[in-house]
């Protein structure tokens, strides 16, 4: 028994025969596709009905490698920018720079958490690049302020895995003060897009991100 719901994608169940008879399907007419296939528009626009924010959608293997598409999307808009702003404790894939302060990894005061790398083998440089704040603590908008400059974007999950709770204030602050500071805001909704709602925290509380993040819910696993 998979009590944990594959940590939570899985809501159809395993199995489920009309996505099954719907990989099946794909699986006739498509593979690796080096130039694209007309699935994958229809995909991408469904995606973006979605998200009301959403205006174009690109398609990766898994959350993690979302995740990196979001950041160097943003480190292109903000090239000067070096480090990026997340929440402590807050999951996002295991890449080097998204496991930094990841799950069970804290470290330091909750109001100047210390950035700590997810394993060893980590470099340096992507730890000291990676800004830590507490999840809705007051002073995650005065470091966001003073160090603006130097925030490529700001990456969270709106609803933190494990949680049920929305702290809808602090999204809707923290939104504004992104616009203000021309700084990106990135929603991981691995976990709560299409499940929270159709369209995600985002939808629920009407709060657009810049980029939103979202992984194999999509595929109901
Ligand atoms: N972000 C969040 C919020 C996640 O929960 C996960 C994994 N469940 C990921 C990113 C990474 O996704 P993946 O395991 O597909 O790489």
């Amino acid at each position: 028994l998979d009590l944990s719901c594959g940590y939570g994608p899985n809501i159809l169940g395993y199995g489920n025969a009309i996505a099954v008879e719907a990989m099946q399907e794909a699986a006739k007419t498509s593979n690796v596709n080096a130039l694209g296939h007309p699935l994958e528009v229809e995909l991408a626009e469904k995606l973006v009905d979605a998200f009301p924010g959403a205006e174009l959608a690109i398609f990766s293997n898994s959350g993690t490698e979302a995740v990196i598409h979001a950041l160097r999307l943003c480190r292109t808009y903000r090239p000067k920018a070096r480090t990026v702003l997340k929440c402590e404790g807050h999951y996002h894939g295991f890449s080097d720079q998204a496991m930094v302060s990841s799950w069970f990894r804290v470290k330091g005061e909750a109001a100047n958490p210390e950035p700590v790398a997810g394993c060893q083998g980590t470099p340096q440089a992507v730890v000291k690049n990676t800004r830590v704040v507490r999840f809705s603590h007051p002073h995650a908008r005065e470091v966001l302020r003073q160090n603006a400059d130097d925030i490529a974007c700001v990456l969270l999950e709106p609803m933190q895995a494990g949680s049920d709770e929305i702290k809808t204030a602090f999204l809707k602050d923290l939104r504004a003060l992104c616009t203000e500071l021309d700084i990106p805001l990135v929603f991981d909704e691995v976990v709560t897009g299409f499940r929270v709602e159709y369209g995600g925290v985002q939808t629920r509380i009407g709060v657009e991100p810049d980029h939103t993040v979202l992984g194999k819910i999509i595929g109901g696993g």
